[in-house]
């Protein structure tokens, strides 16, 4: 695969004429010691047995005198026990008379860095060293461009994406990093060769998007060559180039033409044992004649970095883990500045986490999914809250702040204030109240023409939630599919306890259900404790109140007798039935008046006067005439009902349990109960870590917590 060549073949020439030929230093380390006697890439893993380093050594000597006729070769003493010594690419980073040494990641190499740092020294070159704990794997990762003034940095596998910064401060020349995503390709070298003239070998699907977008963005189409896997693999582009001669181990004719175009002449030096390992003939050079390129305009690396910090229960709510995950998934780097673990079980940690990424709008992303869990802008402090008018009715200005569940402070005008109407997703609008300044959450939707509201990350605090009192279930509950029958009990031991002391205090208990919970035989049970008070309100959607008048009228559900737990014949329009009975008397309240519907969870609702509030969904048979086909309605109604909840409840229902789950601020205790765990993930990705997942069929729950409550009673 050739990129769109618009350069003609004899402007190619020329430029490459125009190179000054000087005679180059590489320096060579002979494959004395070479072999696999550990595996840190999969080469090493998968060629283990087929090495034959005799043949290796046969294959670097005739390298090595293809290469002195065209540059000054110098040695470097091989040592026992270093097998990688070979490898001299990766010994540090040369320019001039000085030495940026490797700090390498794997312990099995940082053994080299002694033996190198002695040579350099030797020879009295100024030697630059990483800072403390940020890998640098010298020449294999760091290259010069040769076209301009700049330095590409692979990360991803070996050096870290912080060397860019260092680099481009200390040696005031703009650094491009590149996140590497195949381990095959592990150093950048590997797969990413620049050529004088600022022409450029490489393999793109050795990097993420954004680095290969980088790489189209800064080299021009006709000066790039992308090669395929065949190429990929046989380290076409572990090349090195000395004048117009590139020395690679071996390449398809079709990268061979175009090198040609270019005015380079491909010498092939077969290297195949050292291919084995995962290199090619540019591992086994540094170049010492290397000169630092002077860069005339403005320098540095598009690498963005911010410091936040985290306080809760980190470790056993798994907010820390959770948090660095985020950050490296999302191409970024973390340096954990400070940590301070709680010593005791109710006591918070703090972690102060300094967070890279290889651009600003990545690290920006980054940041706004760690404030959703929690975490505070080391800034936050002094900078106040950035405001930004609507310009529009219902349209948010662009960089709006999106609201988390937990409660929120902000500083505006000077002081901190807490932020009402705490719900995630919306956004924070900021006006004028009584008492000065007031500052609450609405939807975008919401928002009118004029209003102020919160843009950006600054001035802001938030607070992680910590757990349930005294809770000590965390997610890994849900690790298996279902939770033990012993976890029920306790689960069902705690909720039942809970929801006493909540009745007891006046609290309002919400729940939301799914039809399943009728199909399950949960009804009577769930009729047994709205009568004993422990509902207060009820959300869910057409099916659950549907299937409970069938099952009131029929006796069955979805046309399966729940005695028996079979078919009844003409069942499947059963449902229909009920759903036109009770369109016919215009509404549930009114079936219940008129002796339509004489029993089950509607029936109950309707008798205790308990409010509920059914949404609609594209699935609904009939409607019922209360479903509330209007979603912005429905989410309204849902929004006013869950409103001073200290409990909900939420039974086998993925759609209705993650649309309050979002509508619920932190501190509502949640208990999701679901066959399948994946709605507690879902919770908990969204930042409801203060859920109780109860893995488990919901008849089956229903019936031990009635059961409970009964006794408690
Ligand atoms: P959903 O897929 O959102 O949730 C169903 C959940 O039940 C799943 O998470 C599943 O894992 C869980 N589940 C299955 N068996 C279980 C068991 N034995 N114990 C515990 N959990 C179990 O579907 P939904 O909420 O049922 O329906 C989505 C929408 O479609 C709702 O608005 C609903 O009202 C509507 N709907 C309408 C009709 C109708 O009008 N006839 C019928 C079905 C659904």
């Amino acid at each position: 695969m050739m990129d769109k060549k618009s350069t003609s073949r004899a402007a190619h020439r020329k430029t490459r004429q125009a190179l000054p030929e000087e005679r180059q230093r590489i320096l060579m380390c002979p494959p004395d010691y070479f072999g696999i006697s550990y595996v840190i890439n999969p080469w090493m893993e998968a060629n283990r047995e087929y090495l034959r380093p005799d043949e290796a050594t046969r294959q670097w000597n005739a390298f090595k005198d293809r290469l002195a006729a065209e540059a000054d070769v110098e040695m470097l003493t091989p040592m026992p026990n270093l097998p990688d010594l070979a490898f001299i690419s990766n010994a540090g980073l040369v320019f001039g008379d000085t030495v940026i040494l490797s700090q390498f990641r794997y312990l099995e190499r940082q053994r080299e860095e002694e033996h190198c740092l002695a040579f350099f020294e030797k020879l009295r070159y100024e030697i630059i060293r990483m800072p403390e704990g940020v890998f640098f794997e010298g020449a294999g990762d760091a290259l010069f461009d040769r076209g301009a003034a700049r330095i590409w940095l692979g990360h991803g596998f070996r050096t870290a994406l912080d060397a860019a910064a260092f680099l481009s401060d200390r040696l005031q020349i703009t650094v491009l990093p590149l996140r590497l995503v195949d381990e095959r390709f592990y150093h950048l070298d590997t797969c990413f060769a620049p050529l004088a003239g600022g022409y450029l070998i490489y393999y793109p699907k050795a990097f993420d998007a954004h680095s290969r977008r980088l790489i189209e963005e800064t080299i021009p189409a006709e000066k790039r060559c992308a090669v395929d896997e065949p190429d990929a693999v046989r380290f076409a582009c572990n090349a090195l180039d000395i004048g117009t001669k590139v020395f690679l181990n071996d390449c398809s004719g079709e990268m061979e033409k175009q090198l040609a175009e270019w005015g380079f002449e491909v010498n092939r030096v077969p290297l195949g044992e050292f291919v084995l390992v995962g290199a090619g003939a540019r591992c086994l050079c540094l170049r010492l004649s290397e000169t630092l390129p002077k860069s005339s305009g403005p320098h540095g690396s598009p690498l963005a970095c911010r410091s936040v910090t985290l306080e809760g229960q980190l470790i056993d709510s798994q907010i820390l883990a959770d948090a660095l995950d985020r950050i490296t998934t999302n191409n970024g780097n973390f340096v954990i500045d400070e940590f301070r673990p709680g010593p005791r079980r109710q006591d918070n940690s703090f972690a102060r986490i300094t967070v890279s990424a290889p651009s600003a709008p990545t690290l920006q992303k980054i940041v706004a999914e760690l404030l959703e869990q929690g975490a505070r802008l080391e800034d936050a402090d002094g900078t106040p809250a950035r405001l930004e008018t609507v310009q529009r009715d219902g349209v948010a200005p662009e960089d709006f702040y999106a609201t988390t569940i937990y409660p929120t402070d902000i500083l505006v005008a000077g002081r901190w204030m807490r932020v009402t109407g705490q719900r995630m997703d919306g956004v924070i609008v900021v006006g004028k109240s009584a008492g000065g300044v007031s500052a609450s959450v609405s939807l975008i939707r919401d928002l009118r023409k004029g209003q102020r509201i919160v843009a950006g990350e600054k001035g802001l605090r938030i607070h992680t939630a910590s757990k349930i009192d005294g809770e000590k279930e965390s997610f890994s509950f849900m690790s298996s599919s279902a939770s033990s029958e012993r976890r029920v009990e306790t689960a069902v031991d705690q909720t039942a306890q809970e929801m006493v002391e909540i009745r007891q205090r006046g609290g309002r208990i919400v729940w939301v259900c799914g039809p399943v919970v009728v199909h399950t035989g949960g009804i009577p049970y769930l009729c047994e404790m709205v009568r004993m008070g422990f509902m207060q309100a009820l959300l869910g959607g057409n099916a659950i109140a549907v299937h409970d008048i069938e099952r009131a009228m029929f006796g069955t559900s979805l046309g399966i007798d729940l005695n028996t737990g079979k078919g009844v014949v003409g069942g499947h329009r059963h449902h229909l039935s009920a759903i036109n009975r009770i369109r016919e008397c215009g509404g549930i309240a009114e079936g219940v008046r008129r002796g339509v519907l004489t029993s089950g969870l509607m029936y109950e609702l309707v008798r205790h006067d308990i409010p509920f509030c059914l949404a609609g969904s594209i699935r609904d048979d009939g409607p019922l005439p209360e479903t509330r086909m209007d979603l912005i309605q429905a989410q309204t109604e849902y929004a006013q009902l869950l409103q001073g909840s200290k409990m909900i409840l939420m039974l086998s229902t993925m759609l209705h349990s993650i649309g309050v789950g979002n509508m619920t601020p932190a501190g509502v205790k949640m208990v999701s109960v679901d066959i399948n765990s994946a709605v507690a993930t879902k919770l908990a990705d969204r930042g409801s870590m203060e859920c109780r997942p109860v893995i488990t069929d919901v008849g089956l729950f229903l019936n031990l917590l009635a059961r409970r409550l009964r006794e408690e009673d």
